[in-house]
């Protein structure tokens, strides 16, 4: 099923996700009431899975959504379903909605939570992008304060970022910066931020509103590794308008160079954006003949 989508919902496969379907009852559809996952699949191995499994009951726990699988079980779906779909790489999405239940918001009237896995392929940016970098606005939407919808909780609903996507398409960019209630950078759309200043690099933490990328997380974590200094810190615009370079981490873009911020063009890719993807390249499973011949 190269290059198509299959999904299985709640125990049955559908060769072509196209196909499958959940109740119009269910409250993931009803009111965004569920939680999900990005994940990519390298060489037919699910890519930093513990972690996106850890984050996914992190956001169900919030919700109080009992997740109905094992991570065992998690597991063995996500095997099953690189398998199925027949290609080395890929994009798996997992989904888990309130259920089914009565139109009112309340969840109390919910049965079992609904469980869907969708394996794709995934061209999120086109070649150049990884070359040239990214144009990126700054959004004149804001992240949701943690006193509303918490934005650490990875939701069904995405609609600030929707609006901000759209907004920088509106205005010629690719990306858009989401700042706080405070004017402090979060993140992108779908992507966590880096800038580069002085050969040392920075992140907003993640109490300043963006996710806790796992992308993001592992990139630190090899950064530092190769003897690159890393702080996550408060940032904002000006930040990011006066960096040396600036690159973008998420599960679809990996890493991204940032060619310009709001019309202020970086040097993109700057010396430790290509550190950084070159670490990056380097940490992916390799493909099984090349294992095995490592092993
Ligand atoms: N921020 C948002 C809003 C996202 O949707 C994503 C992608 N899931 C990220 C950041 C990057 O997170 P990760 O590296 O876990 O994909």
């Amino acid at each position: 099923m190269d290059g198509q989508a299959i999904a299985w919902v709640d125990g049955v496969w559908h060769d072509d996700a196209a196909n499958a379907s959940v109740s119009v009852l269910d409250h993931g559809l009803l009111y965004g009431d569920g939680v999900f996952e990005g994940i990519r699949f390298y060489a037919e191995t699910p890519f930093l899975l513990p972690a996106h499994l850890r984050r996914l009951r992190a956001s169900a726990r919030c919700l109080m959504i009992d997740v109905p699988m094992s991570d065992g079980e998690l597991t063995e779906l996500c095997t099953e379903a690189i398998a199925r779909f027949g290609s080395s790489d890929g994009y798996l999405r997992l989904i888990v909605t309130r259920g089914r239940g009565l139109l009112g918001v309340s969840a109390h009237t919910c049965g079992r939570p609904t469980t869907i896995l969708i394996a794709a392929s995934l061209q999120l940016y086109p070649p150049e992008f990884y070359e040239r970098g990214v144009d990126v606005i700054t959004s004149s939407l804001r992240r949701s304060s943690p006193d509303s919808v918490p934005p650490q909780i990875k939701s069904l609903n995405y609609l600030t970022s929707v609006l901000a996507a759209a907004e920088a398409r509106a205005r010629g960019a690719h990306e858009a910066l989401l700042l706080n209630g405070a004017g402090e950078i979060a993140e992108c759309t779908a992507d966590n931020v880096f800038i580069v200043r002085d050969g040392r690099v920075a992140t907003p933490p993640v109490s300043a509103g963006g996710l806790a990328g796992i992308t993001r997380d592992h990139v630190i974590e090899l950064l530092r590794a190769g003897g690159i200094a890393v702080d996550e810190r408060t940032l904002v615009g000006a930040d990011a308008w006066t960096a040396d370079e600036a690159f973008l981490t998420g599960t679809g873009a990996e890493v991204v160079p940032i060619a310009s911020v709001d019309g202020r063009s970086l040097v993109a890719p700057g010396p430790l954006t290509r550190r950084a993807q070159t670490l990056f390249a380097a940490s992916l499973p390799l493909a099984p003949a090349i294992s095995a011949l490592r092993a």
